[in-house]
C-alpha cells in the first residue's frame, strides 16, 4: 500500500513504524472473512481492512470524527485479521499508533470518558478491585438474574505447595485474577511442583499493563510494566527459568514489553529480558515431561476448550493447550468457529456492550453444542465472561488438569 505522511508524524520513530506496517498491506480483504466485528455488522470501516485505511487517512492528515474513534473503538484487538493474514499485516501495532492518534484529536463524550477513568482506577488495583468484587458477591443472592450472572461467585484456593525445588520459575499474578479466580495459580503451583517446579509470585508485582493501555492509558500501562520488571528482576538475577503467565490476556502484553519499552533507554534491555523468559503455562507443560503426571483414579469430564484470541492469535499457541489435556486423557468436545472471540477482550464487554453480549451468545452455543461437562480457557476475562452466559462450569484448564491429577507415577 502507498503512503504520502503527514508532517506532523513523517519523520518520527512513530511514523516510520506505522510506514512499515502500512505497506505489508496488499489491500486483499481476506482478513474480513475472520473479522468477529466485520462478521456482526457487515460494514467495511468494522473490518481490519477498512480500519486500516482509516488509519492510514489520519496519518496522511485527513480530519479524525468521532466516527473514525467509533470504528477504531470497535475493533475488539483479538488480531484474528493477523492469524488470516497471508502478508504477515502486524495490524495490532498500527492500531495501537492509530488509536493513539485518536484519542488526541477527538474528545470522547463524558460518560465515556468516566468509565475508562473508572476501569483505569479499579481494575488494574487488587486493593480496589477485590473489596468491590466481595461487596457485588455479598449482594449476589439477591441480584436479578441478569445482573447475578455478571458477578462471578466467590472461589477459594487450594494450597499452594510449599516444597523448595531447584527448579525456579516466577508466576504473574496480576490483578482481577487472584480476587476472582485465586486457584488459578495455585492449581499451576501444584501442577508444577509434580513437575519438580517451584512457582513464585514475586512480592511488589501486580497489573502486566494491558488493561491501562486498552482503556486510554498508555503511560499508566508503561508504569505498570516498569514496576513488574523491578519486582522480577532480583529473581531473574538469581536463576528463575521463566515467567509463566497463566492469564493469556496478561502473556500477549508481558510479551510485548520489549517492543513498549523500546524507547526507555532505562527499561528497554531488561524488557527484553523479560519478553525472552515470558511464556504461557502451556508452553512450559509442553515442554515438561507429561507422563510423570497422571490423572485420577474417576472419571474425567468432557472438555470444551475456548482458546483465547490472546492465546491463539496474540501469541499463536493454537492447539497448545488442547494437545496437554489429550495427552493427559482427557476427552475434548467439537467447538465450531473456535478461531473467533468470545466478546470478552479485556475491557471490551463493558465498554462495547451489545456487540460484546452477541458474540457471547455465539460462543456459549458453540462451546455447549458438544455437551460438555466443562469448559475450559486460558485467560481470567474469557473464564468470567463466559460464565456470565452458560450453567455449564468454566474452569482455567490448569485447574482441570490439577483437579484430574491424584499422584505421581513414580
Ligand atoms: S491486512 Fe492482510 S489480509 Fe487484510 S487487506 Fe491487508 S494484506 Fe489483505
Ligand atoms: S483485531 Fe479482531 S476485531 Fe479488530 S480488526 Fe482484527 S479481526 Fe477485526
Amino acid at each position: 500500500m502507498q503512503t504520502a505522511l503527514a508532517d506532523f508524524i513523517r519523520d518520527t520513530p512513530q511514523g516510520s513504524e506505522a510506514d512499515a506496517v502500512l505497506r505489508t498491506c496488499v489491500h486483499c480483504g481476506f482478513c474480513n472473512a475472520t473479522c468477529p466485528t466485520y462478521q456482526l455488522l457487515g460494514d467495511e470501516l468494522d473490518g481490519p481492512r477498512g480500519r486500516i485505511y482509516l488509519i492510514k487517512q489520519m496519518l496522511e492528515g485527513a480530519e479524525v470524527t468521532r466516527r473514525t474513534l467509533t470504528h477504531l473503538d470497535r475493533c475488539l484487538t483479538c488480531r484474528n485479521c493477523e492469524t488470516t493474514c497471508p502478508s504477515g499485516v502486524q495490524y495490532h501495532k498500527l492500531l495501537d499508533i492509530g488509536r493513539g492518534i485518536a484519542e488526541q484529536r477527538v474528545k470522547r463524550s463524558a460518560p465515556d470518558r468516566f468509565t475508562r477513568w473508572m476501569l483505569r482506577a479499579v481494575i488494574p488495583h487488587p486493593a480496589r478491585f477485590a473489596p468491590l468484587l466481595r461487596l457485588g458477591q455479598l449482594f449476589r443472592p439477591l441480584m436479578p438474574p441478569a445482573l447475578k450472572r455478571s458477578v462471578p461467585a466467590r472461589q477459594a484456593a487450594a494450597p499452594w505447595p510449599t516444597a523448595a525445588h531447584a527448579r525456579r520459575m516466577l508466576v504473574l499474578q496480576g490483578c482481577a485474577q487472584p480476587a476472582i479466580a485465586p486457584n488459578i495459580n495455585a492449581a499451576a503451583a501444584r501442577v508444577l511442583d509434580r513437575l519438580g517446579i517451584r512457582l513464585i509470585a514475586a512480592s511488589g508485582a501486580g497489573c502486566c499493563g494491558a488493561a491501562s493501555h486498552h482503556t486510554s492509558g498508555v503511560e499508566q500501562g508503561l508504569e505498570f510494566a516498569r514496576r513488574n520488571i523491578d519486582a522480577w528482576w532480583p529473581h531473574i538475577e538469581s536463576g528463575a527459568e521463566a515467567i509463566v503467565m497463566t492469564a493469556s490476556g496478561c502473556g500477549v502484553h508481558v510479551k510485548d514489553y520489549a517492543y513498549l519499552l523500546k524507547d526507555d533507554p532505562a527499561y528497554a534491555a531488561k524488557a527484553g529480558r523479560v519478553t525472552e523468559l515470558t511464556r504461557d503455562i502451556s508452553e512450559i507443560l509442553g515442554g515438561e515431561d507429561l507422563s510423570r503426571l497422571r490423572t485420577g483414579a474417576g472419571p474425567l469430564p468432557r472438555v470444551a476448550f475456548h482458546s483465547p484470541c490472546s492465546l491463539q492469535h496474540g501469541q499463536r499457541l493454537n492447539g497448545a493447550v488442547e494437545k496437554i489435556l489429550r495427552q493427559t486423557g482427557f476427552t475434548l468436545t467439537a467447538v465450531p468457529d473456535a478461531h473467533l472471540c468470545c466478546g470478552s477482550a479485556g475491557t471490551y464487554s463493558i465498554l462495547q456492550k451489545d456487540l460484546s453480549r452477541r458474540l457471547l451468545e455465539n460462543k456459549v452455543a458453540a462451546l455447549e453444542s458438544g455437551r460438555p461437562e466443562v469448559i475450559a480457557t486460558a485467560n481470567i476475562g474469557c473464564l468470567a465472561h463466559v460464565q456470565s452466559g452458560t450453567t455449564v462450569p468454566v474452569r482455567h484448564w490448569i485447574e482441570v488438569l490439577d483437579a484430574g491429577f491424584s499422584t505421581d507415577r513414580n
